[in-house]
């Protein structure tokens, strides 16, 4: 007997069976309990579904759009009703520790209000015409069925930045949650449905990513893919979806830095790095997993922030006076100590962690130590991968310029955050780091869903998630000019 009801796709307003009849583990990275089932469906789970939604949104487009905020605004409601209860539920499947956790659902909720609020704004532009009695304007129209793939580390507030502007814009979705989270996915559908969204405007299919994610790249009736994950998945997305014509938009990994120059409130930094570094277990897109300290300061840095890293208290994010979470599964147990045997072989010194933690009950999950390298060189396989787990990488640098140079010298370009007093720095950092998100005396992590959230060069495709710019991923520009001068008359010609 599990502790939850098997998740069930949700198609047309209905939960329905998986046409294959299979049926994937959701487990607690915690400690290895089997919380329930999720629906391991096929393509054909997939095609209908986009039917579903299809249909959908031949009406959904003509409801008003503040209208449609309503529904969102109920969303938000509902959300901060069971906040703690869906707080707690995203801890057990994914792993990440309750204070945290409620900060993601708290995400959701805000962006719930914020999207309703683009109910009464989604704002086009009107222009003069350049001939007489002619008006011009352009509005945003919606671009109709749209496809989200989301991962495991942020399953319901990464699903918030998606769902909601797509379906305030008046579109209908189909989404594909990760396997490893299908709990809240179900969550937010069920949400979804008590908020009084119609049938078919929001469609879950759970399943392989190879399988119905596949599927999704290929469907005709799927015009947008927004997704979230790795850079390679986003990379195949991008050429198979492309390939078809759809717009892709994508928001992929990160190798994010923390820079310390000398003249830094080093404390600040140090209180910074623990959280950038460590919340999460590391799992974050924008985790900090590099620090740049200038030479001047590293001795004293390491010496503050290393006894910090070794009094981390790693458990079950279920029990509130724990720091530090499992990782996802035993994969990415593999993948981490991987990458800090790497780091070993390279020469950059192992200062504390390194080892997966067993001890008692933390045998039974999936725990790794928080782990600290310093002498690290900018081009060491750990200081230009993403590793995704509790690994920070300190690199020692001679200047300020050396510093923009490091931070920037990899291929992902998401968050960077620079300590120091002086202003000149301050503003020379945020015209030359070249990410999609700079920080200033505050670490990599923490964007708010009113800014735009997204990266440079192979961290994304030059599209943003969150913000007024989400916007321009889930709607057409329609430009329309209305002559109401009665006579045929001619742009660039008749004035000129
Ligand atoms: P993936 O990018 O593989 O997964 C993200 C989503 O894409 C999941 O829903 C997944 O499905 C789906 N997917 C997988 N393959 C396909 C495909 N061929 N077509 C369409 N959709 C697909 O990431 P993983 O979860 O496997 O994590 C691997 C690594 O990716 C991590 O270790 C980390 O480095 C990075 N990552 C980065 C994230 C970020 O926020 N930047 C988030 C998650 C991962 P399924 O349910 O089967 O997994």
């Amino acid at each position: 007997m599990h502790r939850f009801e098997p998740c069930l796709n949700f198609i047309a307003g209905e939960w329905r069976e998986p046409s294959t009849g299979q049926y994937g583990q959701n487990v607690n990275p915690a400690n290895g309990e089997v919380l329930g089932l999720w629906a391991r469906s096929g393509p054909g789970d997939l095609d209908l579904a986009v039917r579903a939604a299809r249909e959908a949104q031949a009406s959904w487009r003509l409801v008003p759009a503040p209208e449609r905020a309503k529904v969102l605004r109920r969303v938000a409601d509902l959300l901060r009703d069971r906040k703690e209860e869906l707080a707690r539920t995203l801890t057990m499947e994914m792993g990440k520790v309750i204070a945290e956790a409620r900060g993601e659902v708290q995400e959701a909720i805000d962006m719930a209000e914020y999207m309703a609020g683009e109910g009464r704004r989604l704002f086009g532009q009107t222009t003069p015409s350049e001939l007489p009695d002619k008006f011009a304007m352009s509005v945003r129209a919606p671009v109709g069925v749209v496809g989200i793939i989301t991962p495991w580390n942020f399953p319901i507030a990464i699903a918030s930045w998606k769902s909601l502007p797509a379906i305030v814009a008046g579109n209908a979705v189909v989404w594909k949650p990760a396997e490893e989270t299908p709990l809240l996915a179900r969550a937010f559908a069920q949400i979804y449905q008590e908020a009084g969204l119609p049938p078919g405007v929001l469609n879950v299919v759970f399943g392989d990513g190879p399988v119905v994610g596949e599927a999704m790249l290929d469907h005709p009736g799927i015009d947008v893919i927004s997704f979230t994950g790795s850079t390679e998945t986003g990379r195949h997305i991008a050429s198979r979806a492309g390939a078809n014509l759809k717009r892709v938009s994508l928001e992929m990994g990160g190798k994010n830095a923390i820079t310390v120059l000398a003249d830094a409130d080093l404390d600040l930094a140090v209180d910074a790095i623990l959280w950038s570094a460590y919340g999460t277990s590391g799992q974050r897109c924008t985790a900090a997993s590099r620090v740049i300290v200038e030479r001047a300061a590293e001795a004293e840095l390491l010496a503050r922030l290393v006894p910090r890293v070794e009094a981390l208290r790693v458990g079950d994010g279920l029990d509130p006076s724990i720091d530090v979470g499992p990782v996802i599964h035993e994969e990415a147990l593999n993948k981490i100590d991987g990458y800090v045997r790497i780091g070993v072989d390279e020469g950059a010194r192992l200062v504390t962690g390194g080892r997966r933690l067993t001890e008692g009950p933390l045998a039974r999950g999936f725990y790794y130590a928080p782990t600290v390298f310093a002498g690290v060189q900018p081009d060491m396989r750990i200081a230009q991968e993403e590793i995704f787990g509790p690994v920070l990488s300190v690199i020692a640098v001679d200047s300020f310029e050396e510093a923009i140079q490091v931070n920037n010298g990899v291929r992902y370009g998401l968050s960077a955050s620079v300590f120091t007093r002086d202003v000149n720095r301050v503003f020379r950092a945020m015209r030359d780091l070249d990410t999609g998100i700079v920080y200033v005396n505050a670490g990599t992590t923490g964007a708010e869903i009113h800014l735009p959230f997204g990266g440079t060069k192979a961290t994304g495709n030059g599209h943003r998630d969150s913000g007024q710019a989400a916007l321009d991923v889930f709607t057409e520009w329609k430009t329309v000019y209305v002559d109401y001068s009665g006579r045929l008359q001619r742009a660039q010609i008749d004035n000129n």
